[in-house]
């Protein structure tokens, strides 16, 4: 039998005011997963992958035209169940429980390797469902451009008076996520150097404007980074080469890096990384034919790409993990500084996270970019004194492409969800825009992961693996009401490595929605909050108390 392929007629989004589901719940699931498939979002819609290695939005085209099915079908008091991209249920619940409950990738803890996940994937029993790949709420590089951007934001404030005008940046990985480093460097008017094994990756990135201009040999892309950095020009510079042979001729020719990091698949030593070693065609053909000797080729190749950012790092490059695991798989294979240069988030986010700011991201139903315009004008008025907000509005709607439904994103903190989740709604009752907007966020977010190399690095008081954090999220957005919940395993850097939960709610005008919105609004950045107060951190305690959180407070 041929294996299916992606259908883009069969597949396509609905989109429109015209209900193809029982309710606009169950249409808002119905339209985000086909979005999150659409050949401008997916990475390989042919394979159902969404983004990140095999991150995939269902576990075989059975599964997919099975979801459908069901989301046409069941009613406003029944919850579809999802096991690993697999309809398993559905069962009945109430208006306002989550239409759908999905659990991704998870495994029992001695279990919780690639190996086994492999094994079982193989079998047809698993899928891999990333972040918001398997939870139907990616929206293509845009949903962490806002995120990359911050964290680069926030490095100028620290080390280059809030700008990197006349710094270069090289960092390798030009995939879902990887692709949106390039603009988030022009953004903050640096100039960005970018390995990548694929070329129709970097034309992809061309093609959405995210990338500038694409070079296929190493030292003329060098050149032309060093003479852009002198000129203190605003340029991205796609490389077609390996990440660890351009870090080596970098340093061979003693070229002085501002900003280096790395956003390859590292998590995914099997599909997601190429060993420098290997030809794409022939890691193509080894990845089939024998994956152990890949396995081994890749660990060989990210211990060396560890070495070589660890030599730019001494060479003065600020030098920080872009949250992919590449420094835990060096440490794996012997190299034990290997953790001698930070992850982003202790570095740069947790102040963030501590005041419950996270991304906060939507779409519009209608497929029409008006609406996304009209939503975009709200959260400007809403929030005129976040000076960041509106510097990354402006430039978001000047710079964004958008791919597949139109969509926004901007980090908001607590309170500062709720309030605009309850203007969205009242755009949609007072017909200002022409259908429903769906609300979500990836998993990376304050309250929602357990991630010891990442989201959880260097928790103040040693709690990082602790995740209980993760499941308490996803239980309270289910018993507040969210349109559908996930609890996912593996995200971002990997089997063994994380717990995370992901949460979507729909705006659709109604009194019901408004009350699901401030509950599910207020709780899921709260949980971020009280996580991190719990830790010891003192904004959060401060945001803690500001908004009235405090159990202590509370049982006085
Ligand atoms: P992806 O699989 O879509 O893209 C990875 C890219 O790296 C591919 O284009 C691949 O060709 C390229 N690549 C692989 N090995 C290479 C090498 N040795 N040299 C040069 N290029 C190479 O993945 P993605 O969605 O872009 O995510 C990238 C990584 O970042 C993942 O590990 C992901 O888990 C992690 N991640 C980071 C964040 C974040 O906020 N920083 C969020 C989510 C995920």
């Amino acid at each position: 039998m041929t294996p299916r392929k992606y259908d883009p007629v069969v597949y396509k989004t609905p989109t429109g005011s015209v209900l193809n589901c029982k309710g606009w719940v169950q249409e808002a699931a119905l339209r985000m997963l086909l979005n999150n498939l659409d050949p401008e979002v997916a990475e390989r819609p042919d394979d159902l992958i969404v983004y990140g290695g095999r991150g995939k939005a269902a576990r075989n085209f059975e599964s997919l035209d099975l979801i459908i099915k069901a989301l046409k079908d069941i009613e406003e008091d029944e919850t579809l169940l999802i096991q690993s991209g697999k309809p398993v249920g559905i069962l009945t619940t109430h208006k306002d429980a989550p239409r759908v409950l999905l659990s991704n990738s998870q495994l029992v803890p001695k279990w919780a390797t690639w190996e086994h996940f492999t094994e079982l994937e193989k079998k047809g029993l698993m899928m891999y469902g990333q972040m918001t790949a398997g939870s139907w709420i990616y929206i293509g590089s845009q949903g962490i451009v806002q995120g990359t951007y911050e964290t680069f934001a926030a490095l100028a404030d620290k080390h280059f008076n809030g700008s990197l005008k006349g710094t270069l940046s090289v960092t390798a990985g030009l995939g879902g996520m990887g692709g949106a480093q390039p603009l988030a460097v022009t953004m903050c008017d640096g100039v960005s150097l970018i390995a990548e094994v694929e070329e129709w990756r970097i034309d992809k990135r061309l093609e959405t404007k995210y990338l500038d201009v694409k070079y296929t040999g190493i030292d003329e892309a060098i050149d032309r980074a060093v003479e852009a950095r002198a000129n203190k020009e605003t340029i991205s510079i796609g490389v077609l080469c390996n990440a660890v042979h351009l870090l080596q001729r970098l340093i061979d020719r003693n070229i002085q890096v501002d900003v280096l990091t790395d956003q390859t698949s590292a998590h995914d030593p099997l599909i997601g990384y190429v060993p420098h070693t290997l030809l794409n065609e022939e890691a193509n053909a080894l990845r089939e034919k024998d994956p152990q000797q890949y396995i081994a080729l890749s660990y060989d190749s990210m211990k060396l790409h560890v070495e070589l950012m660890l030599e730019l790092q001494k060479r003065g490059a600020i030098t920080f993990d872009y949250g992919n695991n590449l420094r835990a798989r060096a440490q794996e294979h012997g190299l034990k500084n290997a953790f001698d240069f930070p992850g982003f988030v202790p570095a740069y986010i947790r102040p963030l996270f501590c005041e419950g700011k996270g991304p906060f991201r939507w779409a519009a139903l209608s497929g029409d970019p008006a609406d996304i315009a009209v939503t975009d004008k709200v959260i400007t008025e809403l929030f005129p004194e976040n000076k960041s907000l509106q510097r990354w509005m402006k430039m978001a709607k000047e710079k964004i492409a958008f791919q597949g439904l139109p969509a926004r994103i901007c980090w908001l903190g607590q309170g500062e969800r709720e309030k605009a989740g309850l203007a969205f709604n009242e755009l949609v009752r007072t017909g200002k825009v022409k259908a429903p907007i769906v609300i979500g966020r990836d998993h990376l977010d304050t309250g929602s992961v357990a991630s010891p190399n990442r989201e959880t690095e260097s928790m103040l008081d040693g709690s990082d693996a602790v995740a209980d954090w993760p499941v308490l999220n996803a239980l309270v957005n289910t018993a507040g009401g969210a349109s559908w919940v996930s609890l996912h395993h593996g995200g971002g850097v990997g089997m063994g490595y994380s717990i995370h939960a992901g949460m979507v709610i729909v705006a659709d005008g109604t009194d019901d929605a408004a009350k699901r919105l401030s509950r599910v609004l207020r709780n899921d950045p709260g949980m971020g909050v009280i996580r991190h107060a719990d830790a010891g951190y003192d904004i959060a305690l401060d945001t803690l108390r500001k908004n009235g959180l405090s159990i202590q407070e509370r049982l006085k």
